[in-house]
């Protein structure tokens, strides 16, 4: 199928000019939480949307048809692939066409400004030439398929805190070479056919209203003919944001526009060529996508989520991306032997961020499962400590459907009528009044679950309502009616109750909130083993590892840290995760420790112990693909896409919480590596681009040809190692002047033993300029000199420009 990119103009404004004012108006606000209105009379289809930077969850929140989910978005940028994200990009909209979705709500490419930012797990880098390559890469892979994708979210949401309100103040050269760099970069070379605009403001304008760069810059100086939507319940007002170049308001029915924007276009305040030029956007994204006139056929045997094929594309795609930072005495891949695997993320591994990128999956793969699936009797399994503060909803291990025995719990709808509907539900928690499919509105929910769990154990309820709980034979009583949670929050971040109990396996556990129908919630159930003392379980860890000699041990983050409407205040390991590591690398003759978090974390134990590998939050295949990596059936040749400070603060930017409603992106340019290399902060623990894979590499005199401002470098690698491996060659530019260093181009390469390969690494334009605010222009960097690296951190030739 060929990419509809062009569509027949005329056509589009013939069809435009047939519908009345508010014929129009009333396609430019969703239908339902992820559904567009058609229009019969000119052959529109509803389009369907769906997030999408994890996977295509689909337009229930929770529950429905399971959906594949993939490996995060840093760990795919990861393997520094373009074609990787190509193929990304392709998987994505296959698992849209099996949902009859139109359009997917991803890539997410705000950038790394601060590691503390709780949505980075969805966002490629630090680095605006890689997150606007990899980008590309995504886009063009959605698109083929004619899915649409969304770029989000323009512009300067690089952290989560009073998101709603929060004023980013960001000058203009580094909006340019920074922020927006990405965006432009995907539109330039992938034509995305939508951008979402964010929810803040940028220097005192909301981003929904931001006529300066939705209007002048992204539709006017770069051509861009998609259509701009806003980020749900984001835009504020009327004509100012209809006049400040946003198409269309999500979610519906319900929003600021309708009527008041029909008001605001017969008195004047919004031109009506500017409706049109918004429907005209609408209906172009329409007919690229095949919801216009004939539209598309989805496919009659679409490939299933978890079938073969996704199962080995998900597996191979996790393991490409992971990072090895330190690998003493070549401990990694583990050798024959026993393994004492260690960790409560090894048992309950996190295979996703939290927020609107969650999916429904089928299955996930834990680390456990997926190394004893390998080593078999090889590997003894010690849980950690704990890791939570908060109580998550329930599913495995710890809870089975009491109807179909399945992983996770049941669900039951009613209303004073009855039973409204009954569902399954992996992941332990149901959202109502958003992106449900119920025909009437609940007031009674009950979840129920088969208890996994035997002896001590948490018991609780999460959500808005007024809830009885029944569990290890006693009822408990928890009113959460009158918390003062906005809408999103009582979403996003729902109020918890629980308490400690006993509870025997096999008995059900009931939670029966009675809730008011006309709110949006989130409701869950909380039931998972009761909290053991870490001093009594570290030292059974420490005893395990001792025995066995080689300690594998699971730390990192979870939801709580990695997840939409919240950022992080640490990147200290949750719990008592440093001194489980620190007691198990005593013990053990080799300690590797994986870290399963997307971010950077701090490492205090990182001189006492062999080997590092970073695992990211891999998706369903997760475990597998970390056992693949660690017993060598393939080499983690990712690289950091994100720089990792040795302590907190120490970072060219760090806070995310605003003064006064304004967050200052004070540091300017300087974020992530370029920091660092300047001075503005010191040595890194790791610095963006590390990562050494399993190979050993010599790098020979690099060749450079300059042609106007087209710059090719090409280098002579050698793998010294015994295995066929995959270098990343990185070139970077360090520029005459106050410019600051910047990656210009990268390619990987893959050598056999003993054998020289021509790495040639060609340069990007975009990447050798600088934003001349006085001439309001771009003007070509002045290049002092040329770095091949594998990270600042192991610069392996320089080259004057
Ligand atoms: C997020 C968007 C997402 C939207 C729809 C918002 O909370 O910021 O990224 O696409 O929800 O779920």
């Amino acid at each position: 199928m060929a990419r509809r990119d062009a569509v027949d103009e005329q056509q589009l404004g013939a069809l435009v000019a047939k519908l009345d004012l508010a014929a129009k108006v009333r396609l430019l606000t969703g239908a339902t939480a992820f559904t567009l209105h058609g229009a019969e009379e000119i052959g529109l289809d509803a389009m369907a949307f769906s997030d999408g930077p994890t996977g295509v969850r689909g337009l229930k929140f929770t529950g429905g048809e399971p959906t594949a989910l993939l490996p995060n978005a840093t760990l795919l940028s990861g393997a520094w692939d373009e074609r990787a994200a190509e193929e990304v990009g392709r998987i994505v909209a296959e698992e849209a066409e099996r949902q009859h979705i139109h359009v997917v709500l991803g890539p997410t490419i705000n950038l790394h400004r601060t590691a503390l930012g709780g949505r980075l797990f969805e966002a490629y880098s630090e680095d605006p030439l890689l997150t606007g390559r990899i980008a590309a890469g995504y886009v063009r892979g959605v698109q083929t398929s004619n899915v649409g994708a969304c770029l989000k979210h323009l512009i300067a949401n690089e952290a989560e805190i009073d998101r709603n309100t929060v004023d980013n103040h960001v000058d203009e050269r580094t909006l340019r070479e920074l922020y927006l760099l990405p965006f432009q970069i995907a539109v330039e070379d992938s034509n995305a056919w939508t951008i979402m605009a964010a929810y803040n403001d940028v220097n005192g304008v909301a981003a929904t209203e931001h006529d300066e760069i939705n209007n002048v810059l992204v539709k006017g100086e770069w051509g861009y003919d998609g259509l701009v939507m806003s980020d749900w319940f984001a835009t504020k007002t009327v004509a100012p944001a209809a006049n400040g170049g946003l198409d269309l308001v999500m979610p519906g029915p319900v929003g600021p526009w309708g009527d008041a924007l029909v008001a605001a276009v017969e008195a004047g305040e919004v031109a009506e060529s500017t409706i049109d030029d918004h429907v005209l956007r609408l209906l172009r994204l329409a007919a690229r996508v095949g919801a216009l006139g004939e539209f598309r056929a989805w496919p009659e045997k679409p490939v299933t989520a978890a079938g073969g094929k996704r199962r080995e594309e998900l597996r191979r795609l996790a393991s490409a991306g992971m990072v090895v930072l330190k690998n003493d005495g070549d401990v990694l891949p583990l050798g024959d032997g026993p393994v004492a695997l260690i960790g409560r993320a090894a048992v309950d591994t996190t295979t996703m961020g939290g927020g609107s990128a969650q999916v429904n999956a089928p299955y996930s793969i834990s680390i456990d499962e997926g190394l004893r699936a390998q080593l078999g009797d090889a590997v003894t399994v010690v849980d950690g400590v704990e890791v939570r503060t908060l109580h998550v909803a329930t599913g495995a291990p710890y809870v089975a459907d009491p109807v179909t025995g399945e992983p996770g719990v049941r669900v039951v709808y009613s209303d004073a009528e009855g039973e409204i509907a009954a569902e399954h539900l992996a992941q332990g928690s149901t959202m109502l009044g958003f992106g449900d499919d119920l025909p009437r509105r609940p007031s009674t929910v009950t979840i129920s679950a088969t208890s996994g769990v035997d002896g001590p154990a948490e018991v609780g309820v999460i959500g808005i309502g007024s809830w009885t709980l029944r569990a290890g034979g006693t009822e408990h009583v928890a009113d959460m009616t009158t918390s003062g949670h906005d809408v999103a929050e009582s979403i996003l971040n729902p109020p918890r109750w629980s308490t400690s109990t006993t509870v025997a396996a096999g008995e059900v556990v009931e939670a029966v909130a009675t809730i008011d129908p006309d709110r949006m919630a989130m409701l869950g159930l909380v039931l998972r083993p009761g909290v053991r003392d870490a001093d009594e379980v570290i030292a059974e860890a420490a005893a395990a590892a001792s025995a066995a000699g080689t300690a594998v041990v699971v730390v990192g983050l979870t939801e709580e840290q990695e997840s939409e409407a919240k950022d992080k205040s640490t990147l200290a390991l949750p719990g008592r995760q440093d001194d489980l590591v620190a007691a198990v690398a005593a013990a053990a003759r080799r300690t590797v420790v994986v870290v399963n978090a997307s971010t950077p974390v701090l490492m205090p134990w990182l001189d006492a112990v062999d080997a590092v590998l970073v695992v990211g939050l891999p998706g369903q295949e997760g475990g597998h693909a970390v056992a693949d990596v660690l017993t060598g059936r393939v080499e983690p040749a990712g690289r950091l896409v994100t720089t990792w400070p040795a302590a907190d603060g120490a970072a060219p930017a760090w806070g995310t919480v605003p003064t006064d409603g304004v967050l200052e992106y004070s540091e300017g340019r300087v974020i992530g590596y370029k920091g660092h290399a300047a001075g503005l902060a010191p040595e890194p623990l790791f610095w963006f681009g590390a990562g050494l894979g399993y190979g050993r590499w010599e790098y020979g005199e690099p060749r450079v040809k300059a042609d106007g401002d087209a710059l090719t470098v090409t280098v002579p690698v050698t793998n010294t190692g015994s295995r066929t491996s995959r270098e990343v060659v990185q070139v970077y530019v360090d520029p005459v002047g106050d410019d600051p260093v910047r990656l210009a181009g990268w390619t990987g390469v893959y050598v056999a033993p003993g054998q020289t390969r021509q790495a040639e690494v060609v340069c990007d334009r975009r990447a050798l300029r600088s934003w001349d605010v006085d001439a309001h222009d771009w003007r070509p960097v002045e290049v002092g000199e040329i770095l091949v690296a594998r990270g600042l951190g192991d610069v392996r030739a320089r080259v004057r420009g």
